[in-house]
């Protein structure tokens, strides 16, 4: 039988809360589901100010808007990492710096981070890489030697913690997505967090098409108009009645992967011991949300055809990023600080296998993995 990499999750009362908004007099967004997402968030995050977004990529475009990166402002990113972190910054004409990440973590610390610093450089944007805590301390301290804005892309890391505090609350700015391929999904969607109070007024103003109509509805002006950038970043209350089902289910389905990531991690111990392979390293400071299970195997060519093994069985198991430095685009707009690679490495040589809300062959998916090496 066929088994599939992703299952988006059901939370069972999505249905039931789309008719509650087709039956009342709201569609467009900043109404009852909305603000129930919001106060969620911000209680489980413990940010100052929380913002649906369209996506993570929105979320993250809203953020550089509100970091103010302009032309040749730099910002410093993991090449190994999702396309939409470099066009939110190409986006506002800043360029993206590529540097490599630990290989065992597969995600970015200070020190690479610190390869890249100049007098241009304005913001760090790590990566919460499968939802395991980035060494953030290191990280804001550097942030903070050289006056620079945190974002943290917690794209994959709701329901994850570092240092008992939720990723993408630990920055100036983070960023959550609700992409049908996450934990928790409204199909398309996402979050800004707004952890420093400083960006909140102007936050209010972007997410709502460059006006004050917040401040109109709570009374502080008399009427609304234009005051600056912005888009429409809202999304809509269709879209917040589905998140808001599953994320009142987020504890169940993060205990639910993480049951099933440590099922993987205990049964590839011994090709771990026997050298075949490596198994993710976990930040020991935090809690992770099994958000991906991977394995980097000691040589591409191992990787590559234990995929066409699964492929040719078709269960789905997968690669990850291509170097966002080597990539075309990346050539054109970014530039490389430090030798890169461990991204490259991770690259070829990184395999994803299925987890999902309800997946229970983990013992087929590794005894497929165990044949083909
Ligand atoms: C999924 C993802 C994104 C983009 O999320 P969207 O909601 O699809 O825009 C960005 N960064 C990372 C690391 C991701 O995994």
């Amino acid at each position: 039988m066929p088994i599939p990499f992703n299952k988006p999750y059901k939370a069972g009362n999505e249905l039931d809360y789309l008719k509650q908004v087709l039956d009342s007099d709201h569609m467009s967004g900043n109404y009852g589901f909305t603000k129930k997402c919001h106060e969620f968030l911000k209680k489980q995050s413990s940010a100052e100010e929380v913002f649906l977004t369209q996506s993570a990529t929105a979320g993250l475009e809203m953020a550089l808007m509100l970091a103010d990166i302009g032309p040749g402002d730099e910002v410093i990113l993991p090449s190994f990492t999702f396309s939409s972190c470099a066009t939110a910054i190409v986006r506002q004409g800043g360029v993206p710096v590529f540097v490599d990440v630990d290989f065992d973590s597969r995600n970015v610390t200070a020190s690479y981070l610190e390869k890249g610093i100049t007098d241009k450089t304005k913001l760090l944007l790590p990566v919460h890489y499968a939802g395991n805590p980035c060494e953030m301390d290191d990280i804001l301290a550097l942030a903070k030697q050289h006056n620079l804005i945190v974002l943290e892309d917690a794209a994959q890391g709701l329901g994850s913690a570092y240092k008992g505090k939720a990723l993408g609350s630990l920055g100036h700015l983070g960023v959550y997505s609700f992409h049908e391929t996450k934990n928790i999904t409204c199909g398309e969607g996402g979050a800004l967090l707004v952890n420093a109070s400083e960006f909140k007024d102007r936050a209010e103003i972007l997410w709502e098409k460059g006006t004050n109509r917040r401040q109109f509805f709570r009374g502080e002006v008399d009427k609304y108009s234009w005051v600056d950038q912005g888009s429409s970043f809202l999304p809509s209350e269709l879209t917040a009645a589905v998140l808001w089902a599953q994320l009142q289910k987020l504890e169940e389905v993060t205990l639910h992967r993480r049951k099933i990531w440590e099922h993987y991690y205990q049964r590839f111990e011994a090709l771990e011991e026997r050298g075949v392979l490596t198994r993710p390293k976990i930040n020991e400071q935090g809690n992770h949300n099994g958000h991906i299970f991977s394995v980097t195997f000691n040589e591409g060519k191992v990787r590559d055809r234990v995929l066409d093994d699964f492929r040719s069985k078709e269960m789905g198991a997968t690669f990850h990023y291509i170097p966002l430095h080597s990539s075309p685009a990346g050539k054109k707009y970014g530039r490389v600080a430090g030798d890169l690679t461990n991204v490259n490495q991770v690259s070829e040589r990184l395999i994803r296998l299925p987890i999902w809300y309800g997946f229970e062959a983990v013992d087929q998916v590794v005894g497929t993995v165990e044949e083909s090496i």
